[in-house]
């Protein structure tokens, strides 16, 4: 008789981390963080800050505890305190069984089919999200004359400086601001928005971006405030990886200038700087910079993951790249992610000329327009 691998490891490595995590018992404190994410307190060290899991690709990280992240094995480990034949056993039962070859296919064909019903769920799911997204962008007025307008001079880019706003922009008087509780989802807060348009490179429309404004306080966001915690006045509808806001896109323009928040990009745009150049919105570096390249011992790589299929990347005509970066993150985190971002850019399309514009330190280009001190 012989024994090849240990079969167990390719088994566990097939299961959902999901359902791992649940007969853990760890689900109850995790919460959801987009459709693939979840994030919570570390089951091993507490931390409240630094633990992820990604159900899409079945891998989980704690800052602190698996810098490098981990499959569910590593999981069990983790939250079990095990070492790993241990682990396996948990997930996998006791020993190196030998399977007979028709059991050994029918347990492949079933996780094979629990996989596809599982992303077809998931491809679903993204569908509704998008033609949700879709209903609330159709909802929305025109931006020149809103309270939209009234946001945007508060943050310094005043009606003088832009008199009308990008028709990608919109106003939504009465935006519902939801939020799930349990399995439920519940309205906290309902008013007015600013709203932003999504698009895929092909020019599909994919994703909805919300601003939810207080008009009582001319630049500032509204605050939200549930069970005592501060809620994100900014959030995205729909499928916004490889997507961006497309504010200006002049004819014949061959310089992209591409920043993570509407108003700094924009504040880039008034300022003169990049004539004639295209003002694309990538809402956040991750999705500025796609996946990076894990190298042991360093924390952020800077190099690109070029499987990550999804990732945003200019169109061809462009020639010249430029990503602003804000000063108001991390900056060597910030820094690494921007230059993967290029660094992807410039793999897909030779011969462009990539370029990071940083804001001076402390302070994002938009407050430097306030008057904020540098
Ligand atoms: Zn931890």
């Amino acid at each position: 008789m012989s024994y090849g691998p240990d079969h167990r490891v390719d088994d566990a490595r097939k299961m959902s981390i999901e359902a791992v995590a649940t007969d853990l018992g760890i689900m109850g404190d995790l919460k959801r963080a987009g459709r693939r994410e979840y994030t919570g307190p570390c089951p091993a060290c507490g931390g409240t800050d630094r633990f992820g899991m990604n159900t899409a690709k079945d891998v989980f990280l704690c800052r602190h505890c698996t810098p490098d992240g981990g499959d569910v094995i590593r999981l069990v480990m983790l939250v079990k305190g095990c070492d790993f034949p241990s682990a396996l056993e948990i997930l996998c039962g006791a020993g190196q069984v030998e399977l007979s070859p028709g059991e050994r296919r029918r347990r492949d064909e079933r996780r094979v089919k629990d996989r596809k019903a599982r992303e077809a769920r998931a491809e679903q799911e993204r569908r509704n999200a998008i033609a949700a997204a879709r209903a609330i962008w159709r909802a929305g007025r025109e931006a020149t004359g809103s309270p939209v307008q009234g946001y945007l001079a508060g943050r310094g880019i005043g009606p003088e400086l832009l008199p009308v706003p990008p028709p990608n922009i919109r106003f939504h008087p009465a935006l519902k601001y939801m939020v799930k509780a349990g399995s439920e989802w519940a309205e906290v807060h309902r008013g007015p928005a600013m709203l932003a348009a999504m698009h895929q490179l092909d020019g599909r429309f994919s994703a909805v971006h919300r601003t939810w404004l207080d008009p009582s306080r001319p630049g500032c966001k509204i605050e939200i405030e549930r069970d005592g915690k501060r809620l994100d006045a900014k959030k995205g509808l729909g499928s916004k990886k490889g997507a961006a806001i497309r504010l200006f896109t002049p004819e014949g323009a061959d310089t992209m200038v591409v920043g993570e928040g509407i108003e700094t990009t924009l504040t880039a745009y008034v300022s003169g700087v990049f004539p004639n150049a295209a003002f694309w919105v990538g809402v956040d570096l991750g999705n500025m910079a796609g996946q990076m390249r894990r190298v042991p011992g360093k924390r952020w790589s800077g190099i690109p993951d070029m499987a990550d299929a999804r990732a945003f990347v200019p169109p061809a005509w462009v020639r010249r790249l430029v990503f602003i970066q804000d000063g108001d993150s991390d900056p060597r985190m910030t820094r690494a992610k921007l230059e993967s971002g290029l660094q992807r850019a410039m793999a897909v399309r030779p011969g462009l000329w990539a370029q990071i514009w940083p804001a001076p330190k402390g302070a994002d280009l938009n407050d430097l327009v306030m008057g904020a001190p540098a």
